[in-house]
């Protein structure tokens, strides 16, 4: 394994405790940081619920944070790490962000928008492309989501029974 691909792994592992965070609030478990030149400057967790906010996925709030961190809204030299493949919202902000790159763990069949469902990294219609590394502790981040769902499902028919 080279050097940068561990690097990827040790920040992949910062968005898994940010994804296990937001399962802990009973929020679906996904998790973000963003980093730059080496360093974490942002973390951030889905908390869609907790927010009331549709915007408030894991990355969506970690690039905010790492703009406002950075005191500029281009994230130009930064790579978005993040537990799930990013949907089109949040992967149309990496592309009005300039992000340098974006790391993902599991693929999402319902929504990604980095090579599933749609790859807006690399569409020449755009005004920015950015590097991608799918795939990163994938089996991590989708058991992380499979527990929760199947948490949940079985959190509702022990809930319709006693009722
Ligand atoms: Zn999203």
């Amino acid at each position: 394994m080279s050097g940068a691909e561990k690097n990827d792994e040790a920040y992949m592992r910062l968005a898994l405790e940010e994804a296990a965070t937001a399962g802990a609030e009973g929020e679906v478990p996904i998790g973000a940081v963003v980093v730059c030149d080496g360093e974490v400057v942002a973390r951030a967790h889905n908390s869609r619920e907790t927010d009331a906010d549709p915007s408030a996925h894991a990355e969506f709030s970690a690039m905010v944070a790492a703009a406002r961190e950075l005191g500029r809204w281009r994230l130009t030299g930064c790579t978005v790490y993040v537990t799930l493949e990013p949907c089109l919202m949040c992967a149309g902000l990496m592309v009005n962000a300039r992000v340098d790159r974006c790391v993902y763990g599991a693929a999402d069949p319902k929504g990604g928008a980095l090579g599933t469902l749609f790859d807006v990294s690399h569409d020449p219609r755009l005004n920015h492309a950015f590097e991608v590394t799918p795939g990163v502790l994938a089996d991590e981040s989708a058991e992380l989501l499979r527990g929760f769902f199947r948490e949940r499902r079985a959190a509702r028919r022990s809930s319709r029974q006693t009722s």
